[in-house]
């Protein structure tokens, strides 16, 4: 799949809708979902068009990558949660909906089973 610059993710790194942004860095930006399924239900995207994580690992840099997943934590840690579930949905068959890469952070209750029906 090409990377849709008009994804919603992309509109929302570049201002053009508006997000709870919680964190910018150099590599990564942070904002509360939507529809959050957890107390806790934060978003972390990189700033680049990457698809999903596969595209990720893929293609962008070591930098790139060690940069985001170090940001993912400092979300983490900013958000004050000690304990939290990370979820990247790789394709839509495993549920991806918006396809600009994204790790989800969800906290704040005891989570349930990983998988729904
Ligand atoms: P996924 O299904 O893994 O692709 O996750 C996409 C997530 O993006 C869902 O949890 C949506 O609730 C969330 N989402 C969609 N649009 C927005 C938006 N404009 N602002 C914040 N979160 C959004």
């Amino acid at each position: 799949m090409s990377y849709d610059t008009n994804n919603v993710f992309a509109r929302i790194l570049r201002g053009e809708i508006p997000a709870a942004k919680l964190y910018d860095d150099a590599f990564a930006i942070a904002f509360a979902d939507i529809a959050p399924s957890a107390p806790t239900h934060v978003l972390v995207i990189p700033k680049g068009e990457f698809t999903h994580y596969d595209d990720f690992l893929i293609r962008a840099g070591d930098a790139q990558i060690l940069g985001f997943f170090k940001a993912v934590r400092a979300v983490a840690q900013q958000l004050g949660v000690g304990e939290y579930r990370l979820i990247t949905n790789n394709g839509e068959s495993a549920g991806q909906s918006v396809h600009h890469f994204h790790v989800h952070i969800l906290a704040g209750k005891k989570l349930g089973a990983l998988v729904g029906d």
